[in-house]
């Protein structure tokens, strides 16, 4: 029916000379980790303002990685959010950790620190924050509790390249921040990820763990000094993320615009149609989000809306040309972590999020048209329900 393009939930810009980089690269003879790996660790080093940075085939690799760098191993707990993406408790597990879940704030949905705080024991070793949709979470408290109780943090800035917090950016300051460059993120690299460290040290450590645990000897021969994955990126990923890296903050600006009419559009109509609304700043930093996604709580669960399902919501909006995202389901109740005894009711928040959760299309691609395309179909939608 609908003659419109079909909207997606989120996605990549790639243009003509992106392309033609990127070719340029693929054609140039080397196609492994080389000059343009080099040169991108360079740029987001920069970026970063000047911290040691290295690349990975993706975030999940960058945290792993992270993860083995600080020493986190059997025996140590690693407390984190219940809502957050699957890699960051699959990968607390990987390295033989425990996963201390806490629950996050139902409209910032990033953690909740008090739970932070009653939840560290004398195992604690680090802290795993999500920076949800690109919003910071409270920085200040953060490496307060750290510093306190001598934690290592690992930032989960997957959502949050080009984020800040009191005018510095996220990954800029602190101990360890891992990005990712999915396509569904600020900026891609097709697939990717990086680590930026406050140490340099530890950055080599990072770069020999990220390819085979390999160390060169002075004869040319190669030693192995340590049981290494293979995580590095290729010269044609990075040569696209230097591309894109060029337009980030282009992009963000464009974003925070596209969650302000959002905002604008549905505040109005919260209450009555029993929306919840993602929060538009930290009340500290009102400027610093990064909008990598615009997520909503739609009433699934009202006695009087009981028919209503998030199945039949993202099916009617698709029918109407529009994606709709689900982020995230709630960690500690997937499978993996129910055989390890977690269950219903202990995070109330991320448990309701994961019910009623529904990510709206928010790219840098879109227009002001399709947001209020999308907000008037939404309203469509719940006005019949
Ligand atoms: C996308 C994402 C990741 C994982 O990123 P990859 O590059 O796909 O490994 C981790 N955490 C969060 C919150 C994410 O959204």
């Amino acid at each position: 029916m609908s003659a419109l393009p079909f909207l997606k939930f989120a996605g990549p810009v790639i243009t003509d000379e992106m392309a033609d980089a990127v070719r340029d690269t693929i054609i140039s003879g080397w196609l492994t980790s080389g000059p343009q790996v080099s040169a991108f660790e360079a740029a987001l080093s920069n970026y970063h303002g000047g911290r040691p940075t290295r690349v990975f085939t993706s975030a999940t690799a960058a945290m792993e990685v992270a993860f083995e760098v600080c020493g986190i191993s059997p025996g140590d707990e690693v407390i984190t959010s219940a809502m957050t993406f699957f890699s960051v408790g699959n990968m607390i597990e990987k390295v033989g950790a425990t996963t201390v879940f806490v629950d996050c704030d139902l409209v910032t949905r990033n953690l909740n620190f008090d739970q932070v705080e009653a939840a560290i024991t004398p195992r604690t070793k680090a802290i795993v924050p999500t920076h949800m949709s690109g919003l910071p979470c409270d920085m200040d408290r953060l490496y307060d509790i750290a510093k306190k109780h001598g934690l290592r943090v690992i930032e989960d800035a997957a959502l949050a390249i080009g984020s800040s917090w009191q005018g510095k950016r996220i990954g800029a300051f602190g101990d360890i921040a891992t990005f990712s460059f999915h396509p569904n993120k600020n900026m891609t690299t097709i697939e990717g990820g990086a680590a930026v460290f406050a140490d340099e040290a530890e950055a080599k450590r990072a770069e020999v763990l990220r390819f085979h645990g390999i160390t060169r000897l002075a004869d040319g021969t190669r030693d192995v000094s340590v049981a290494g994955g293979k995580f590095n990126m290729s010269d044609v990923s990075a040569r696209l993320g230097l591309a894109q890296l060029e337009k980030l903050d282009t992009w963000n600006v464009h974003r925070q615009s596209l969650a302000h009419v959002y905002t604008m559009l549905l505040t109005p109509l919260a209450d009555e149609l029993g929306i919840v609304l993602p929060s538009p700043a930290h009340p500290n930093e009102p400027t610093g989000h990064s909008w990598n996604m615009f997520c909503v709580l739609l009433p699934f669960d009202k006695p009087w809306q009981s028919q209503l399902t998030r199945k039949q919501f993202i099916d009617a909006m698709h029918a109407q040309g529009i994606g709709i995202g689900i982020s995230y389901e709630a960690m500690h109740l997937t499978s993996l972590f129910r055989a390890k005894g977690h269950r219903d009711g202990e995070h109330p928040n991320a448990e309701r999020i994961a019910q009623q959760t529904v990510t709206l299309p928010l790219h840098a691609a879109m227009t002001e048209a399709d947001v209020v395309r999308v907000v008037q179909a939404l309203i469509s939608f719940l006005a019949k329900a």
